[in-house]
């Protein structure tokens, strides 16, 4: 049973970014207003998220990582008005399977914390009194340790280090009011760092650059004729004085964190003929629309997003457009 377990979270823990992703979302869920993050070897070797959530209460550790044990969700109906990020009690127990896992927890009022570890599913002894501060810590160490061709597949760290950057850029803008950062251990420098009193402007500076950030112009749409859907958006997009070597496009639709490969590409299109030399946007981009409109549950990594195209789509009223989630494998 371990080996189908393992296979099964092969599937849900692609890459060290998909781990992290989870991880943060996790600690977004937990109404975290500061998340930290320390990465060794492209996170193959250490992810550690530290957050000052809620934290995890003494009697929830022993089922913490037990497969579809979730505080997110009771009901089926409540899929479809599902506010937390994670809803499928998949993502640590999957971790479980094919890394070490250490949880540091302290919730509101308590004294001290709680330390345990968890292996395939379950906890490695009981878990012991620590000090700690209120939030999580978890640790994921050695990934894949016991899948050797899916370790092996990871020779670059710091392409693996790029993606994890890459997940925490996309949240540190999207979630402002919450400090972000990240770096390698040992590094005193860090790679990321947001301030949760920062502007969406500046939390875009400080991921993306000075040079982005002097360009924007902020875009805004909504479309609420009664007859139809309601839907908003809104968000940024680099000026024509603005070039850079490749497309950046962050796309989150109803607050989860999404990729369209197909908007991305027609974007490219305009700007190539609208703008003399060859320039590449950079774009935010926030929807907002009715749950119903968008399937999340498609795929255990919700890396895809199934959108209803109703959304005044002319010709192809009933047919959907997948979108895919950030994160995982490109
Ligand atoms: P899901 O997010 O789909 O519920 P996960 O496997 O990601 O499932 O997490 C399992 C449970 O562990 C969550 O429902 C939550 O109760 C708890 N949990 C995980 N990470 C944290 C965290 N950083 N802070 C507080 N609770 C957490
Ligand atoms: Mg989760």
């Amino acid at each position: 049973e371990a080996v189908v377990n393992r296979i099964a979270a092969g599937e849900v823990i692609q890459r060290p970014a998909s781990a992290l992703k989870e991880l943060l979302e996790n600690s977004l869920d937990a109404g975290a207003t500061s998340i930290s993050v320390v990465v060794k070897e492209g996170g193959l070797k250490l992810i550690q998220i530290s957050d000052n959530g809620h934290g995890i209460s003494y009697e929830d550790l022993p089922i913490l990582c037990e497969r579809h044990t979730t505080s997110k969700i009771n009901s089926y109906e409540d899929l479809q008005t599902i506010t937390t990020l994670g809803f499928r009690g998949e993502a640590l127990a999957s971790m479980t399977f094919v890394a070490h896992l250490t949880v540091i927890t302290m919730t509101e009022g308590q004294i001290h914390g709680y330390r345990v570890s968890y292996k395939d599913g379950a906890m490695e002894g009981e878990p012991r009194p620590c000090a700690a501060i209120k939030g999580t810590q978890i640790m994921v160490e050695n990934l894949f340790y016991n899948v050797i061709a899916r370790k092996k597949a990871f020779k670059n760290p710091s392409e693996e280090y790029s993606r994890i950057l890459d997940v925490i850029s996309r949240y540190a803008i999207q979630k402002i009011g919450v400090s972000f950062s990240c770096k390698k251990h040992g590094d005193s420098r860090t790679d990321i760092h947001t301030d949760s009193t920062s502007s969406r402007t500046d939390a875009i500076r400080a991921v993306y650059g000075p040079g982005v950030a002097r360009e924007l112009v902020s875009v805004t749409a909504s479309d609420d004729d009664p007859s139809h859907s309601i839907f908003k958006m809104d968000g940024y997009i680099s000026s024509a004085n603005y070039s850079a070597k490749k497309t950046t496009m962050v796309l989150f639709i109803n607050d989860r964190l999404v990729e369209c490969s197909s908007l991305k590409k027609a974007i490219e299109v305009v700007y190539a003929a609208i703008l003399p030399k060859a320039s590449k946007p950079f774009l935010y981009i926030s929807i907002a629309m009715p749950p119903e409109h968008v399937d999340i549950n498609i795929h255990p990594t919700k890396r895809e997003t199934l959108l209803s195209r109703s959304l005044g789509v002319p010709d192809e009223a009933e047919e959907s457009m997948p979108v895919q989630t950030q994160g995982g494998r490109n």
